[in-house]
């Protein structure tokens, strides 16, 4: 008796491990799944754009990079549907847009609350994770005003 119980608790336990887990479907797929929930009709330059966006992790990009990568992917995209693409992806909450100054725009595939390193030399953008910075201690929004969002950049320069 004791071992057929044993026997459907372990089964039990597979099928929420299963029902669990992600699906492991087509990318391209779950690409154009992923556009249309965020309201956007997967077209071609979409799904192309997106496909270099989210398709290997986490990454900070401008419109150039993305642009000479979709050339190198033989996408034919242009440089205005890139940027377009670049803001409808923000728009709908798939892309952040980072404001660095005196740079081109970066946009982020991470949209989590989270915070950047800047290298100042060569521009690089690096996550600090939210936990990481201690925002506490920050002043209260004037009357009438909510804070909406808080990002830090944190600059770095070479030590002398
Ligand atoms: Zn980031």
């Amino acid at each position: 008796m004791a071992a057929g119980l044993t026997l459907v608790d372990a089964e039990a336990g597979m099928k929420a491990a299963v029902a669990t887990k992600p699906l492991q479907g087509c990318p391209v797929h779950e690409l154009r799944s992923k556009l249309r929930r965020a309201g956007l009709r997967p077209t071609r330059q979409r799904v192309a754009l997106g496909w270099l966006l989210f398709g290997r992790g986490d990454r900070h990009v401008t419109a150039e990079k993305l642009y000479e990568e979709a050339g190198k992917a033989r996408a034919n995209i242009s440089l205005a549907t890139v940027y377009n693409t670049l803001h409808q992806f923000t728009e709908a909450g798939l892309l952040r847009e980072i404001a660095v100054d005196g740079g081109k725009a970066r946009f982020d595939t991470n949209v989590a609350n989270h915070h950047h390193f800047l290298i100042e030399e060569t521009g690089v953008l690096m996550d600090i994770p939210a936990a990481n910075v201690d925002l506490s201690q920050l002043t209260a929004a004037p009357e009438g005003l909510e804070i909406a969002r808080v990002e830090v950049l944190v600059r770095l320069r070479r030590k002398s």
